[in-house]
């Protein structure tokens, strides 16, 4: 197994970190001895971050990461999991929500620690006016927690801003080789390695879209250079080629992935992709442009939008929807476009001032084309639901 250094603190950390969000299941809840094993598996072969949550598995995940890690692991580990600003309306129900965690987790301290899923500042401005990183602090003091870090889920623009709000000691970000563009991008990978705040790499798979939803043209390419590589090893070979990347999560649910990103692990080193291989991407991406119903190259010329529209971030829900069959994508355009965030930027606000079209060097008829995604992704039921979905938010 590969580690790499978190700069901050100095912990050598295995670049692959067991997500324990998709743990095997069997009659409604969790197949206990099976994930058990895998997580012990996991461990002798040099995996020492696992990334759990409150919410996962309802809740089962932390418990069941607790029961495998008892019996000396614990002590071999480096535990993950986060607080969901959703269930926090004051102080004190964080602080019973860490305190539920400590028991499930059988532990005394949690090694990082996450305000899970923010997706833009005043996200992050409630929280901390609620006293939470304060509170934080005082258990990063006392030794409880030993890292403060946010999972991201928003646009480029945000994670900009909320990654320099605080004095982060690492962070979380969905990416791999469909999201270069699309939620913090690569420029806030860039960002981030550049205020020293380490990197987690979460969705590297795209909850498995790189590997079960590919059209068949890119599956050819990759099978074209090296037919014994399955397109889960391609996509995660290209998020560990990134040298600014700590961690990357892989959400295990069989024995089967567990031993072939620990092999994969084993092996990969940054900036060890050939230009060979780095062609078979650029092969593989051109597939998906041509395949790709809004030629949006995310480039952001067009943006800020004074109606606050995230363009790119709606055409990139848009185009997975049909590129790769996504049937989260609705989901997603909703959670990262307007039920989240305080100044919703889905599709419909649009206020056709035509401001963005004269700087979009694709030519995109923006104004149009966002009245195709908004018809589209949002429909009759997107405003009862997001009303529905901010209110259990507390999004104001
Ligand atoms: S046309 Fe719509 S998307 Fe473009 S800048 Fe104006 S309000 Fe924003
Ligand atoms: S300028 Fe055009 S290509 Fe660039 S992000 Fe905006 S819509 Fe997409």
């Amino acid at each position: 197994m590969k580690t790499r250094i978190n700069g901050k603190n100095g912990d050598e950390l295995s670049i692959l970190g067991f997500g324990c969000m998709r743990l095997p299941t069997k009659n409604g809840g969790i197949d206990e001895p099976r994930a058990i094993s895998m997580i012990h598996e996991a461990i002798e072969k040099g995996v020492n971050y696992f990334d759990t949550a409150y919410i996962y598995q309802n809740g089962k995940s932390e418990l069941l990461l607790g029961k495998a890690l008892a019996g000396g692991y614990r002590e071999r580990v480096k535990i993950a999991t986060k607080l969901p600003p959703f269930l926090v309306s004051k102080l004190e129900s964080a602080k019973k929500i860490m305190a539920t965690e400590l028991i499930r987790l059988q532990t005394d301290h949690i090694d990082y620690y996450l305000l899970h899923m923010l997706t833009d500042k005043p996200m992050f401005d409630r929280l901390a006016k609620l006293g939470v990183m304060e509170w934080l602090e005082e258990l990063k003091a006392a030794g409880t927690v030993k890292n403060i870090g946010f999972s991201f889920h928003g646009s480029k623009a945000d994670f900009e801003t909320i990654v320099k709000a605080y004095p982060w000691d690492f962070c979380q970000i969905q990416y791999n080789y469909m999201d270069e563009n699309n939620q913090a991008t690569t420029s806030g990978l860039q960002l981030a390695a550049s205020l020293n705040i380490p990197v987690v790499v979460m969705e590297p798979l795209r909850g498995g879209k790189l590997v079960t939803h590919l059209p068949e043209q890119v599956e050819k390419a990759f099978a074209g250079y090296d037919a014994n590589r399955s397109p889960a090893e391609w996509a995660l070979r290209w998020v560990w080629n990134h040298p600014e990347v700590n961690v990357v999560l892989s959400g295990m649910s069989d024995e089967a992935q567990v031993a072939e990103n620990i092999r994969i692990a084993g092996e990969v080193e940054p900036n060890s992709l050939s230009s060979e291989e780095l062609g078979v991407f650029e092969q593989v991406k051109s597939e998906i442009r041509e395949k790709t119903k809004i030629p949006c190259t995310a480039c952001g010329y067009c943006m800020p939008c004074p109606a606050g529209v995230d363009i790119p971030g709606c055409f990139s829900c848009y185009n997975d929807k049909y590129l790769m069959a996504d049937k989260s994508a609705r989901f997603r355009y909703m959670q990262t476009l307007g039920a989240m965030s305080v100044k919703p930027a889905n599709a419909s606000q649009c206020k056709s001032c035509g401001k963005c079209e004269s700087h979009c060097p694709q030519k995109i008829e923006i104004r149009k084309e966002l009245k195709t995604v908004s018809h589209e992704m949002e429909g009759v039921f997107y405003k009862p639901i997001v009303a529905i979905a901010r209110k259990i938010m507390r999004v104001k």
